[in-house]
């Protein structure tokens, strides 16, 4: 073998330049692979506003070398034994719920700066190509993976990573081709995985903006929630306590994997009339809602999507990551850490060592069996978690959990607390050790 073939163990294409295909690119950038990102967008850029990092991804971003960098980004390090304050806003008096302290707090960042922190670490070997919107990908019997991209033009790979966000073109090809396959194999019997698709509407619009923090004075600046029956809000600071993000989640009724009503785009600007509209909803509640919302200027609204619980983040050489795998609600703060999980997990075993061209599946399959479970466990915590931030019960049966005296209030708040317990420490050190744990017993 000739030494540069040595050294360019294999090729890894990065479907995606967000949260997730960058840091893959950054765990990747110290292997030998050889490693081309492509990017839809003219820019590697990012809708949305503020971020919030706990500790298993503070835990990430300290093993890759960037932590000092995000501390100083961040509104403040992150602090020990703190976390969010619940309020129950529609009340004027009586209204701090409790707080969830967390053993180290999260680290508040403004997207754009952790998307320039990782861009200043992937390595200049790395081939970012932008305006490469990937259409179609296959794998042949050889194993090689052709991409097809919307400028005509066509690439080939021995990985490809799809981090492609919640409509995934790298998920759509490979469910339709595993449908087809189970197809094919079954009389034409419409397969069941063809629901995995496409994502589904989970009935709630997310209006986020950010706001100046000089046009909030006297606002206490870690308030963090307030919440109620359909409606709640989420703020906290960001960029250096700059701003105030802020968070104002509509639940419509019923609405949980229907057909998605709203024509347009899933993340639209607003107009005046409709932030007028969600203004005079909050006209009850407590002063400091009212000067947020009076302080609110056109926020863009989400139509939050998820993907469903797939049976497979993997296919042949293929594999998804991030929102392609298992986009979430965003009660927690936490889908773009789960996808910093994913790329550092699947980055350290494309370039552990042991892997090869010629074992790059055994790889992949470790990385499912790590990933896909903790994944979907948090998608399910994040959902139970929205439904009781509205009284609701997480059993998804449109029942209201009592919550009027101080004890039912204090049920509900040992619920959330239960489900948000997964945050609360690090471990993703501890979960690569056992995939390489898994790896050495696979292929050595
Ligand atoms: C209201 C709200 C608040 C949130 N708050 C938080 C939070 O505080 N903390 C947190 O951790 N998470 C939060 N999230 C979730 C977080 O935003 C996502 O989970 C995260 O951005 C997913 O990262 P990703 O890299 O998987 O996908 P994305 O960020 O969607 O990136 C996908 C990239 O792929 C590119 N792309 C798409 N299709 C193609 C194609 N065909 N070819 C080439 N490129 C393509 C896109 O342009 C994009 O750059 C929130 C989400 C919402 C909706």
């Amino acid at each position: 073998m000739s030494s540069s073939a040595e050294r360019e163990k294999f090729r890894v294409a990065i479907c995606g330049g967000g949260i997730g295909g960058l840091t893959l690119a950054v765990v990747l950038g110290n292997s030998n692979c050889s490693v081309d990102l492509y990017e839809s967008e003219s820019e590697i850029t990012t809708v949305g506003a503020g971020i919030s990092l706990f500790a298993r991804a503070t835990e990430i971003m300290q093993e890759l070398g960037l932590l000092d960098e995000l501390s100083d980004l961040a509104t403040q390090p992150p602090q020990p034994n703190t976390g969010p304050r619940f309020r129950k806003a529609d009340q004027t008096v009586d209204n701090v719920w409790f707080q969830k302290i967390f053993i180290a707090g999260p680290l508040h960042l403004h997207r754009r700066d952790l998307i320039d922190v990782l861009l200043r670490h992937i390595p200049p070997t790395t081939r970012v190509h932008l305006n490469k919107k990937m259409t179609s990908w296959f794998q042949d019997a050889s194993g090689s993976i052709h991409m097809q991209f919307a400028d005509a033009s066509s690439s080939e790979a021995d990985v490809l990573v799809g981090a492609d966000g919640i409509r995934s073109v790298t998920r759509r090809c490979m469910y339709r081709a595993m449908a087809k396959k189970s197809e094919d194999e079954s009389s034409d019997i419409p397969s069941p995985l063809r629901r995995y698709v496409d994502p589904l509407w989970t009935g709630i619009l997310a209006y986020r903006s950010l706001i100046p923090m000089e046009k909030l004075k006297g606002i206490q600046p870690d308030a963090a929630g307030a919440k109620v029956i359909t409606y709640h809000l989420v703020t906290y600071p960001v960029a250096r306590g700059q701003f105030l993000n802020v968070v104002i989640f509509c639940h419509v009724p019923d609405a949980f994997d229907t057909a998605f009503p709203y024509p347009g785009r899933w993340v639209a600007d607003v107009e005046a009339e409709e932030v007028a509209e969600i203004v005079k909803r909050f006209a009850h509640w407590e002063p400091e809602v009212q000067t947020v919302l009076q302080a609110v200027e056109r926020p863009s609204r989400w139509a939050l999507h998820i993907v469903r619980k797939l049976p497979h983040f993997v296919s042949g050489s293929t594999a998804i990551l991030g929102d392609a795998a298992h986009a979430m609600e965003p009660h927690f703060g936490a889908g773009a850490a789960q996808a910093i999980e994913d790329a550092f997990i699947l980055g350290r075993l494309l370039s552990h060592n042991l892997t090869s061209k010629s074992n790059i599946e055994a790889a992949l399959r470790v990385y499912e069996t790590i990933r896909l479970p903790f994944a979907q466990d948090v998608v399910q915590a994040s959902q139970n978690v929205g439904r009781l931030l509205t009284f609701k019960s997480p059993a998804n049966d449109g029942t209201y959990l009592p919550h009027q005296t101080v004890n039912e209030l204090d049920g509900i708040r040992h619920m959330i607390e239960d489900e948000w317990e997964w945050q609360n420490s690090k471990g993703s050190v501890l979960e690569w050790e056992r995939a390489e744990r898994k790896l050495r017993e696979l292929l050595s």
